[in-house]
């Protein structure tokens, strides 16, 4: 097969090590897996930020919100180089849909390794977009990542207002009403799947909205920590 990212074909190495068991599929050359940057080193517990200390000072002001932060954990994958911002954009605004594959091996492996003592009856939730996003694009990459996963996957969340959230100040973002509808309600935890964690605010709007009906503990699983 070729490449997702350069389209060079990728010859599978044969060594005596790997002649008796199939290698993984690779779906990028190495070359462009090397441009990539998984997270590595000391990160805060909560949200995946590079941190010394084990919870950074964003996730610290969180809790002090009043109420307790309804956001268990974010684990994320990436680091957001440049090779990962130039994907991303292909990916999600160039409405390449197959390139999101090549994330699917990091993305699941993380699931495996980080999240293996969690409940079993664990229900993947992605971050739903607008419908003016979804048209514009033609996918949910927040599904195609939910459904890398294996767990059954539901899209419990609907958006009643548009994505924009960066302009905002922190204070703003939190008061900010909620942009999600939930559909149904859920009494099993949740992981849910997103591309990119920033300012961990959409996550939160989110989490905060399952945890009011009924979801006991909610996580989450980005590909990337801005
Ligand atoms: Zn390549
Ligand atoms: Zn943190």
């Amino acid at each position: 097969m070729n490449c997702l990212w350069c389209d060079v074909e990728i010859v599978p190495e044969t060594s005596w090590a790997n002649v008796f068991i199939l290698p993984k599929p690779k779906n990028l050359c190495s070359a462009c897996m090397n441009e990539l940057s998984v997270l590595k080193g000391k990160r805060c517990k909560k949200c995946s930020r590079k941190s010394e200390e084990s919870l950074c000072q964003d996730c610290k002001k969180w809790d002090l919100h009043g109420v307790n932060d309804p956001l268990t954990l974010n684990f994320s994958v990436f680091d957001y180089n440049e090779q990962m911002q130039d994907m991303i954009s292909r990916w999600k605004y160039r409405g390449d849909y197959c390139l999101g594959y090549s994330f699917k091996p990091f993305y699941t492996e993380a699931f495996e390794k980080e999240f293996i003592s969690l409940p079993k009856d664990i229900v993947a939730v992605p971050i739903p977009l607008s419908n003016e996003r979804m048209k514009e694009r033609g996918f949910n990459q927040s599904l195609q990542l939910a459904d890398f996963l294996p767990l059954e996957s539901c899209e419990l969340l609907t958006r009643v207002h548009g994505e924009k959230q960066s302009k905002k100040t922190r204070k703003e973002r939190i008061s900010a009403l909620n942009p999600f509808k939930i559909t149904k309600t859920i009494n099993k935890p949740v992981v849910l799947t997103d591309d990119i964690y920033t300012t961990g605010s959409t996550l939160r709007h989110a989490a905060s909205l399952l945890k009011e009906q009924g979801c006991p503990t909610v996580y989450a699983l980005t590909l990337v920590r801005g």
